[in-house]
């Protein structure tokens, strides 16, 4: 059985273009079309669909994707550029049959959503395969993206696995880098070029050197500010989509 995931968005808290920007990465998208919606992933397996986090372009980007039946969400954290899409989603589809995240996260989405009722989320670790589509997830590698608890995540199909550091700067707890070791693909957060650093986010080689240090088999750039040009290597691009 093969692991089908697609970038539904790539960009960072405000997308690419930034709106009234005219910087030379935001103007190229203006007249190329090109941009970045904010970064969320779509995972696929035997018919299976997760979707890891719930930007706000979820409409957009489930549009964009042919508007699939949606089995289960997993939230990596609390920020509004990675839950506020679910209002739009809940509206359709009411509640997946699955969903997890770290139980602080659904208690503040909880209060941004007071006119949705949440169920309890699924235990963050090791959550039962039934559930998600015969698919292994861990949602228990804690990261580094102060003052929110963010959780980076690890997806196993058989022997092929898939990581996620979510939003985070480099400091990273070890025990959450044994669980991200050795990926055959992985995605990492890299805000910002080389020479910019943030307390909370990785900039482009810090996440390019945290990729080698994992010894990541393969590996893509996500939630970029429109700061990193369309070329720079390894990044993701919406759309995207890698089979394992
Ligand atoms: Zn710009
Ligand atoms: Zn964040
Ligand atoms: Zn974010």
């Amino acid at each position: 059985m093969t692991v089908k995931i697609t970038l539904l968005g790539t960009g960072d808290t405000t997308g690419t273009p930034l709106v009234g920007c005219t910087c030379p990465v935001c103007s190229e998208a203006a007249t190329s079309g090109r941009g970045r919606l904010r970064t969320s992933l779509l995972v696929e397996h035997d018919g299976f669909k997760l979707l890891i986090d719930t930007s706000p372009d979820l409409r957009q980007q489930l549009l964009r994707v042919g508007a699939p039946h949606i089995d289960a969400v997993l939230w990596t954290h609390g920020h509004y550029d990675h839950f506020a899409g679910f209002n739009d989603f809940y509206r359709v589809q009411k509640y997946p049959p699955g969903y997890g995240a770290p139980p602080e996260v659904v208690a503040y989405m909880q209060e941004q959503f007071h006119f949705i009722r949440f169920a309890p989320p699924t235990r963050r670790n090791r959550m039962s395969r039934s559930r998600w589509g015969g698919l292994r997830i861990t949602l228990g590698g804690a990261v580094n993206h102060p003052p929110a608890p963010t959780y980076g995540l690890l997806i196993e199909d058989g022997d092929t696995r898939i990581g996620y550091t979510a939003d985070t700067n480099p400091d990273i707890p070890q025990r959450t880098k044994n669980l991200l070791d050795g990926c055959d693909l992985f995605f990492a957060d890299a805000l910002f070029p080389d020479g910019i650093m943030h307390p909370k986010h990785m900039n482009y080689s810090e996440a390019i050197a945290l990729a080698g240090e994992l010894h990541a088999k393969d590996f893509r750039l996500v939630h970029l500010s429109h700061k990193i040009g369309w070329d720079a290597p390894h990044i993701g691009y919406d759309g995207d989509t890698f089979v394992l």
